[in-house]
């Protein structure tokens, strides 16, 4: 793509993601029902955090009665392995992190509805009132405070640098704000033990999410064999039963993880990736998901279930990219 064409792509692309009548316009296309043509082979498998808008979230799933098929872990775990195929259209509800919101407002939900999902908890957490990281770290920032080991930014690029080091980096990055802000990070409501059963119960499976959340990729060996396996041996205890299911924090995959998840006899691992699913192609422990929020309106949420916004969204990625690259002198380009 040439650089004039990128630069008007992804200019358009950043216009039509913050017009909410975009949406609309996007889901009356013709495009809209090609890609909806094409998506019915594939699987949804949707990647929320919280419930932060529960009524909203009930306008989710009332779209998923309707017009899909939500079907169960077990179910797609079932299909990756080359076992019976899923139905057309199916989708699978998934929630990172364990935020205790998904046990007050969506388990109830859920379970009404008889709608199963799946949430991937950080064990390391459970029972205590420790924030997580990332929004400790923006506290910490909106209060002041700095560490020498990325360059001053706004709280949430803050926490996307911190990503990029390396783990015993981000920790000292960590400890530095906190040693430099005025005010220390309040504490967070974390999910319980009692709660994560109750959730079991409810038709909600409990997926391991790593000990302590840290991006994998940056890990030593020794690290990536405690988040994963010792994760595993206190969800096991946590739950009454050894999960089957994992998600990469931040969508990174580690080859060292795949190695102990494998080990482990875990059936399936999730991406972070937006793009539909497709189970029977891809490695089970290697499944493509969609990125969500329980803020998405019921519009555009359609327009992501076709996989024509994640398109738009990759094609405006690959646009802003080669516009950055356009940008820097020959040499530095690589
Ligand atoms: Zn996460």
């Amino acid at each position: 793509m040439n650089p004039e064409a990128a630069a008007r792509l992804a200019r358009w692309h950043g216009r039509l993601d913050g017009w909410q009548g975009g949406d609309t316009l996007l889901r009356r296309s013709p495009a809209q029902a090609w890609f909806r043509r094409r998506a019915a082979g594939r699987l949804a498998v949707l990647g929320y955090h919280g419930v932060e808008d529960p009524a909203n979230f009930e306008a989710h799933l009332d779209l998923l009665q309707r017009r899909f098929v939500p079907v169960s872990l077990e179910r797609v775990e079932e299909a990756a392995h080359g076992g019976r195929a899923l139905p057309s259209r199916s989708v699978l509800v998934t929630f990172d992190d364990g935020d205790h919101t998904v046990h007050a407002h969506g388990l109830p939900l859920l379970a009404a509805r008889g709608v199963p999902a799946v949430c991937f908890v950080i064990p390391g957490l459970v029972g205590t009132s420790a924030p997580f990281w990332w929004d400790e770290t923006e506290h910490l920032v909106r209060n002041g405070g700095t560490t020498h080991r990325v360059p001053p930014a706004r709280p949430d690029l803050t926490v996307h640098t911190l990503k990029l080091l390396s783990e015993r980096e981000r920790q000292l990055a960590l400890a530095e704000l906190r040693a430099t802000a005025s005010a220390p990070c309040p504490p967070q409501r974390q999910l319980t033990a009692v709660q994560l059963r109750e959730l079991e119960k409810g038709g909600v499976v409990v997926g391991n999410h790593t000990l302590t959340h840290p991006c994998l990729d940056r890990c030593g060996d020794d690290q990536v064999r405690r988040e994963v396996l010792e994760a595993h041996d206190r969800l096991t205890e946590l739950t009454g039963r050894p999960p089957t299911s994992f998600a990469y924090p931040n969508g990174n995959v580690d080859e060292r993880a795949h190695r102990f998840l494998t080990q482990a006899g875990y059936r399936s691992g999730f991406l972070y990736n937006h793009r539909l699913a497709d189970p029977g192609a891809r490695h089970p422990l290697r499944l493509d998901r969609l990125v969500v929020s329980s803020r998405t309106s019921v519009v555009r949420l359609e327009t992501i279930l076709s996989g024509l916004r994640p398109a738009l969204f990759r094609a405006g990625r690959r646009a802003a990219r080669a516009v950055a690259r356009a940008g820097q002198p020959l040499s530095s380009r690589s």
